[in-house]
């Protein structure tokens, strides 16, 4: 679409001189990274043998030196090709190449010897199309590029964040057989991604988060990883919404500067994070009261519910992040944990954010190395069992909560001076924790 409406766009690896990049070529290219066919094996109990089709690329055990085939059922990402080529005008090309590639590694598993683990293994399922790791990035007013990356700049239109290395690849993949499939420069700690990467410079009211955002070809091959990609998502999709509500009709100019800080303040409500922004939100009524709470341990003081930061923020993420865990933790369950006003408040909006162990990779994924570090259940630390108490009232009963952010809108708002939360259990933990408390009047 943003082809189409004539955005301002840019392919291929940038010289290092353009952006002061020493990761950047000697003189720009068109090259990007390749794209990749996945496939899927499973293990029978009898051998399976595979007659490849006669068309599938025949490999060398030589071509596999930097690329290791250390499992069976999920394909290999660096099965990759096709970057020295238009991944979007030539995708057809490329996905046929693709597949003999694919099933060309497939057929050295199973036929060259060198595998015999591979002997009951068969193919379960082969992508159909490529999936492409670079096209087009379209420019807004600002280019992110490697520099700010590795230097962790704070931008004062931050409205998401990445931390992945930069993650570089040849882009003629597995042709480049002398070159390793990847190389990572990794990042001191976190950095942000502002808003102004996230929108055309030339055509009004085009929004885009992504692998095509505003980045050169270097910073790109640290934005495009899915997680960083989603929170640019939410950054856009919530700029829009209240732009929209606003019925102003320029998007983007409309945050900069005067409403940033309610976009901001907008992404943290809604459980965004982002880097040293905290819980401003002068409707937020928890800001003003007093916490207390049935026991607290050490570290897990109650008052941290109000703090305004809902993530422990470990200082490997940045010289900003001040080591401090950010939650209540009670020492025992059942817990409590009670919020007072010196005067009565009317509350309709109750807001919980709990722990689900953020800090555990949990993905869903069919790599079994990734699978054996998951736990496949609701995460031990969440809260299960609560109750939600105005003035020694119950209003809300929970017994099967399963996420991390709660959000209770009361049917009619309730005057009270006191909020209590009271955690009956967890889904494992022998403590309640909780990151933060939030209370809206209507
Ligand atoms: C093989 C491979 C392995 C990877 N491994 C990882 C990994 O381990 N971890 C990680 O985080 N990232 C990984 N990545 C990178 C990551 O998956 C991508 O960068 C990311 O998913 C890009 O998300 P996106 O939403 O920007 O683009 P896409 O996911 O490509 O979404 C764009 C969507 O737009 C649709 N579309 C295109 N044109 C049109 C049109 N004209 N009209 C309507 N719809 C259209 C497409 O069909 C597509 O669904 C990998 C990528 C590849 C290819």
């Amino acid at each position: 679409m943003g082809f189409e409406a004539g955005a301002d766009f840019r392919v291929g690896r940038e010289a290092a001189t353009e952006f002061n990049e020493d990761l950047g070529l000697a003189a720009s290219d068109h090259q990007t990274l390749g794209s990749s066919i996945m496939l899927t094996a499973r293990k029978y109990e009898s051998p399976q043998p595979f007659v490849a089709p006669l068309w599938v690329r025949r490999f060398e055990k030589s071509e596999f030196k930097l690329r290791p085939i250390d499992s069976y059922e999920y394909g290999y990402w660096w099965a990759e090709w096709g970057g020295q080529l238009d991944t979007i005008k030539d995708n057809a090309v490329i996905r046929h190449e693709l597949l003999r590639i694919a099933l060309g590694i497939w057929d050295y598993v199973k036929n060259s010897g060198e595998h015999p683990g591979s002997s009951h293994w068969a193919l379960d399922w082969v992508g159909a199309v490529p999936g492409k790791r670079e096209s087009r990035r379209f420019l807004g007013p600002h280019v992110l590029k490697q520099g700010v990356l590795l230097q962790g700049t704070r931008f004062e239109d931050a409205v998401a964040y990445g931390g992945w290395p930069l993650d570089l690849h040849p882009p003629s993949g597995i042709d480049a057989v002398e070159e390793a499939p990847c190389r990572h420069i990794h990042l001191d700690g976190l950095y942000t991604i502002p808003l102004r990467c996230l929108y055309s410079r030339n055509v009004r009211n085009l929004f885009f988060a992504g692998r095509n955002i505003s980045a050169t070809h270097v910073a790109f091959a640290s934005t495009r990883v899915m997680a960083t990609c989603a929170v640019m998502g939410q950054a856009v999709g919530t700029a829009a919404a209240l732009a929209s509500a606003a019925r102003s009709r320029e998007i983007a100019a409309h945050f900069i500067p005067a409403e940033m800080m309610r976009l901001q303040q907008r992404l943290l409500r809604d459980d965004a994070f982002l880097l040293d922004i905290k819980n401003s939100d002068p409707r937020d009524l928890a800001r003003q009261a007093t916490v207390s709470a049935s026991t607290q341990s050490k570290e897990g003081a109650a008052a941290q519910v109000t703090d305004g930061v809902t993530r422990p923020l470990p200082s490997r993420l940045g010289s900003w992040a001040d080591d401090g865990l950010h939650r209540w933790a009670s020492t025992a369950l059942p817990a409590w944990i009670e919020l007072t006003w010196l005067a009565s408040q009317q509350i309709q909006e109750i807001h919980f954010t709990f722990d689900s162990g953020l800090e555990r990779e949990l993905t869903l994924s069919a790599h079994d190395a990734t699978n054996d570090k998951v736990v496949r259940a609701p995460q031990p630390e969440l809260v299960q069992a609560y109750e939600i108490l105005l003035d020694d009232v119950v209003v809300c009963s929970v017994s099967q909560n399963l996420l991390r952010k709660r959000i209770h809108r009361l049917e009619n708002p309730v005057t009270a001076s006191r909020l209590r939360l009271r955690v009956l259990a967890t889904h494992g933990i022998d403590h309640a924790r909780v990151f933060e408390i939030r209370a809206y009047a209507p």
